[in-house]
């Protein structure tokens, strides 16, 4: 499913409520959803409040809908400063284009979260590090 059709929030939903697996890790499966960068995963997560190690199949489908929206806006965001993919990307110059959106959890384990102050942490899921509010993520 391409992560920026319109009907992500109506079939995204239903297919992670039937998996055990971590939300991140189902984030980045690219079986279910294609292309959304780890950043943007942990981005995403933060806005919707959910924490990137509940198990997919332990969150209600109405925190799933609102997960689906920041995941919609966030690479909605990365395209409009200039993203030309989805994914992890290099822009000509060389420099990375997920640099070009405000990061507001990705990257600041050990820094107040800007939502409740809270200090970051971060910890590898699935092989990939993630960053989250252990306040405002549950
Ligand atoms: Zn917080």
């Amino acid at each position: 499913m391409e992560p920026l059709g319109p009907d992500l929030s109506q079939a995204l939903p239903p297919l992670i409520r039937n998996r055990r697996a971590p939300i991140k890790s189902l984030l980045l499966d690219q079986h279910l959803v294609a292309g959304i960068g780890n950043i943007y995963a942990a981005e995403a997560l933060w806005r919707a409040g959910i924490h990137p190690k509940r198990a997919g199949n332990r969150i209600s489908l109405a925190r799933l809908s609102a997960l689906t929206d920041a995941v919609q806006e966030v690479l909605a965001e990365a395209i409009a400063a200039g993203g030309t993919t989805l994914r992890d990307f290099a822009t000509p110059d060389g420099s990375s284009g997920y640099f070009a959106i405000n990061l507001q959890v990705y990257g600041r384990q050990g820094e107040p979260c800007l939502r409740c102050g809270t200090t970051l942490r971060a910890e590898t899921i699935g092989g990939r590090t993630t960053a989250w509010c252990p306040r405002c993520q549950r």
